[in-house]
């Protein structure tokens, strides 16, 4: 199964980290104007000049269709929302904002969940908790070491945490393709086998955990996915490749 995952060289890696860096930016402004009464397209918008300025082609334009840069995706709402002028972000709000670019020929991925105002202990909480979980998948990322170990490790963090792990929805290998083997899930799957990690891997990990169910549903848009009981999700997400020197980041 690990026959088709594509091992970068440290070239390659340094070009990651490269459009990485660009994310990075990209998502820190975006984050610095978040904040009560402005629409999700003002955050689109933001990162639309900003690729402009960095000369880095947006990743999820157009992908599959998708008519956007940023995914935004407010409260219950899980990943892939559109952005919109009719999205007002309102005090007490949470907002996921997912970011890819391609400089170079390689992809960049990053995610992260940010908060509008004060928000509840129990928002803080799944915050937290979910940001955890990132880091503890990120320091599996290690030569020798397993994907399930990762994914099994992600998942127990949200366990102990009392949050509910979304399922349909999974991390991934990155490169010269957005989504390239393996899938990355955050819980331990049936039905397909664990893989050794290898240095030279590049993995998008990208932990989505709710305050509730983690049942989703997709809306009529055909993009936003949205928790089925309406709880609150959040979701932060690096691209991490395993270097001799273990794990490094490469969105930051
Ligand atoms: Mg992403
Ligand atoms: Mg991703």
């Amino acid at each position: 199964m690990s026959d088709n995952i594509v091992l970068k060289t440290n070239q390659e890696i340094a070009l990651m980290k490269e459009a990485g860096a660009i994310v990075c930016a990209i998502l820190d402004s975006v984050e610095s104007i978040v904040e009560e009464g402005i629409s999700t397209m003002d955050l689109e918008m933001k990162a639309r000049a900003l690729c402009k300025e960095y000369k880095v082609t947006p990743a999820f334009l157009g992908y599959c269709g998708f008519p956007a840069v940023l995914c935004t995706s407010v409260n219950e709402e899980v990943v892939h929302g559109i952005p919109s002028k009719k999205k007002i972000l309102r005090h007490g709000d949470i907002v996921s904002i997912d970011m890819g670019v391609i400089l170079g020929g390689y992809f960049g991925d990053s995610a992260r969940t940010c908060i509008v105002g004060e928000v509840s202990k129990e928002i803080h909480h799944l915050l937290e908790y979910t940001r955890k979980a990132l880091e503890v998948g990120i320091s599996h990322m290690v030569d020798g070491d397993t994907l399930f170990t990762l994914s099994a490790a992600i998942y127990k963090v949200a366990e102990e945490a009392g949050l509910g792990v979304v399922r349909k929805y999974s991390g991934h290998g990155i490169g010269t393709k957005l989504h390239e083997p393996p899938a990355v899930f955050n819980y331990v799957p049936t039905g397909y086998s664990d893989i050794v990690l290898r240095k030279g891997m590049v993995l998008a990990i990208e932990p989505m955990f709710t305050a509730g169910s983690y049942e989703t549903r997709v809306l009529r848009d055909k993009w936003t996915v949205v928790t089925k009981d309406r709880s609150y999700s959040a979701h932060f997400e690096h691209t991490v490749a395993i270097t001799d020197d273990g794990p490094k980041v490469l969105t930051i």
